[in-house]
């Protein structure tokens, strides 16, 4: 009988994978997922059969993930960082489930984002945090707004998910004002750019001057709460242990 395994590669390189992710993409008989993930870890596993599809395509991803798993294969959907958070896990779940299919599912987390970029930059997630994405795809602009408003009320760290594209270009700068009402300029800012991956780049800025940075679609941005700083060039967010 077939199976489905959901499965977070982590941010790019093997050794950012789970051993469990890599057991069950070598377990698989045929691996799916979105071109550039796929390319991420084809030369991993050489023998395996992949299938991919664009960007925007997920339901059609996960139909054919379906697919697969309903003709007898073991089948691996991937997802970049953690497939539970901004991944492919959620919407899989709802087109078996809309399919009634009996098909086993197994998800299998994976390092995310915030957590690879988090080590790059230091330790800014020692305290409360909020992650936002800033891609309003699927998610109304005045929604994103009033979340980053409220989490930036609630001094959380901010870690800011798809943060610019060629269509939202100015999305970024939208949230950085934002931020400029409840925070210090000097505020540390962290942008980390593929983790993880060829081009690997890590960058500590200010709320000021953070937009004087190259910021992409591959980069998460952690803008630091009220206690945060910045020392041998490490972004630190106190717990409030006392030394
Ligand atoms: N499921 C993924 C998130 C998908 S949303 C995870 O758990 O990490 C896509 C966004 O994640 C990107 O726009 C970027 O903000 C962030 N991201 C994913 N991989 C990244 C990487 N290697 N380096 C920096 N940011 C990354």
């Amino acid at each position: 009988m077939g199976k489905i395994y959901i499965v977070g590669i982590g941010p790019g390189d093997m050794a950012n994978m789970t051993y469990r992710a890599a057991k069950a993409i070598e377990a698989a008989d045929i691996v799916v997922g979105y071109g550039a993930y796929i390319e991420l870890i084809r030369d991993y596993f050489p023998e395996k059969e992949f299938a991919s599809s664009g960007m925007t395509r997920e339901v059609q991803r996960c139909r054919l993930a379906l697919e697969k798993a309903r003709s007898g294969l073991k089948t691996a959907l991937v997802s970049s960082g953690d497939s539970g958070i901004y991944g492919m896990a959620g919407i899989m779940l709802q087109v078996l489930n809309e399919s009634g299919s009996q098909i086993p599912v197994e998800i299998i987390p994976g390092v995310t984002a915030a957590s690879a970029a988090a080590s790059l930059l230091g330790a800014p997630l020692m305290h409360d945090f909020a992650v936002i994405s800033l891609s309003d795809l699927l998610t109304p602009w005045e929604l994103i707004c009033k979340r980053i408003r409220l989490a930036l009320q609630g001094d959380f760290v901010l870690c800011l998910y798809n943060p610019r594209s060629k269509k939202r270009s100015g999305y970024i700068g939208i949230a950085r004002d934002i931020a400029m009402e409840y925070r210090r300029p000097e505020t540390p800012v962290g942008i980390v750019r593929n983790a993880g991956r060829k081009n690997e780049g890590c960058e500590i800025a200010s709320l000021e001057g953070m937009l004087n940075f190259d910021i992409d679609m591959f980069s998460t941005v952690i803008i630091g709460n009220s206690a945060t700083y910045v020392e041998n060039g490490r972004m630190i967010t106190p717990r409030g242990y006392v030394l």
